[in-house]
């Protein structure tokens, strides 16, 4: 449903994109993260039509966005960061005016119209000034004027930004409703709004995408071996003699938090098959050793996104690039 395919875009001296290639298919929410500066707001620009790439091509329903503008305007919904809304319009009002220049037939506006204010929670505010409603409202208004005219794609940036907690939850949750029927793409740099709403990331750093994949699949790519932190009593060396020969583990170290007291130890183990848990535990009571806690950790979407995403990775970037899904990741990395 979206192609990107090796876009760049340069504003002046400074490089906004380079060489980002992706794919969405349909139905699905694709959650594109980035920090700030990262070249969300211009890709998402350039796929809805309203800014040039300066090379690189991106298709939409099968529409180029550069030479079939209006056709893949027609497709799209766009709620760009600040949604532009008319404060001396009703909410009714702004949807009749927005699918009127979307292109919907006057005798089709009333349907449309409704199904979007029924779709985004509005039926109380219809008649309200926009001005007079709150953040949270605006935004529905944002997304209904975005999905008004049905179009099969759904761009969204930063559509929760500014919002409180429960206002969050419903925008998500409304997000989530329209997948399926709409293609989304979902740009933002809130991590627990990809987890909660997303099926696959995409996640560019600096102009350049450097992961893309299903949510799950990346995370156990990219966080690769996992770890554990103990707190052992024993003789730390003997100790640590103990947990190195154990099947499947890696390495083992003397944690620099370890503070001894009534003799026990912390240590962090480095994994190198997939859950060593239950071996660790048994070789440490077996050799006589006190285990007071064996904790595995999970690496979280924030320990991806910080990995990918700080400086270092950013100048390392002639390493490859993680692929966890060869239909739908970068091409053109
Ligand atoms: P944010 O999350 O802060 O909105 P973003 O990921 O959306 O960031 P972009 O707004 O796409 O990032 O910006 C990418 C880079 O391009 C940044 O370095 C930004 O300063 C630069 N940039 C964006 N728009 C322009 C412009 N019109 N002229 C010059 N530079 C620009």
């Amino acid at each position: 449903m979206i192609e990107v395919d090796d876009l760049h875009k340069v504003y002046g001296s400074t490089v906004a994109l380079k060489a980002v290639s992706f794919r969405v298919e349909p139905g699905e929410i694709l959650g594109f993260l980035g920090p700030n500066g990262a070249g969300k707001t211009t890709t998402m620009r350039i796929l809805t039509g309203y800014l040039p790439a300066t090379s690189g091509t991106a298709r939409v329903a099968e529409f180029d966005v550069h030479t079939d503008s209006l056709a893949v305007r027609q497709r799209i919904g766009y709620l760009p960061e600040r949604p532009p809304l008319y404060p001396d319009m009703t909410v009714t009002a702004f949807l009749h005016f927005v699918a009127r220049i979307k292109g919907v037939a006057a005798g089709d506006r009333p349907g449309r119209v409704s199904h979007a204010i029924r779709r985004c929670g509005l039926e109380e505010k219809q008649s309200v000034l926009i001005r007079q409603l709150s953040k949270g409202y605006r935004q529905r208004v944002g997304i209904a004027q975005a999905i008004v005219h049905d179009p099969p794609v759904i761009v969204l940036d930063e559509p929760t930004s500014g919002l409180d907690p429960r206002q969050n939850r419903e925008v998500r949750e409304l997000v989530r409703s329209l997948a399926g029927d709409h293609t989304i793409i979902l740009s933002t740099h809130i991590l627990p709004e990809v987890d909660a709403t997303c099926n696959r990331v995409a996640i560019i750093n600096r102009g350049q995408l450097v992961a893309a994949g299903q949510l799950g699949a990346l995370m156990e790519q990219l966080t690769g071996a996992v770890s554990y932190d103990l707190e052992v009593r024993g003789a730390p060396a003997a100790v640590q003699q103990t947990l190195a020969a154990v099947p499947g583990v890696a390495s083992v170290a003397l944690s620099t938090s370890s503070t001894q007291m009534d003799s026990r130890y912390r240590f962090t183990l480095k994994a190198a098959a997939r859950d060593p848990g239950e071996a660790i535990a048994a070789t440490l009571v077996r050799a006589g050793f006190g285990l007071c806690e064996l904790r595995r950790h999970q690496a979280s979407l924030e320990d991806v996104f910080l990995n990918l995403t700080t400086e270092e990775a950013a100048e390392s970037s002639a390493a490859p690039t993680p692929q966890t899904d060869a239909s739908t990741s970068p091409e053109t990395p």
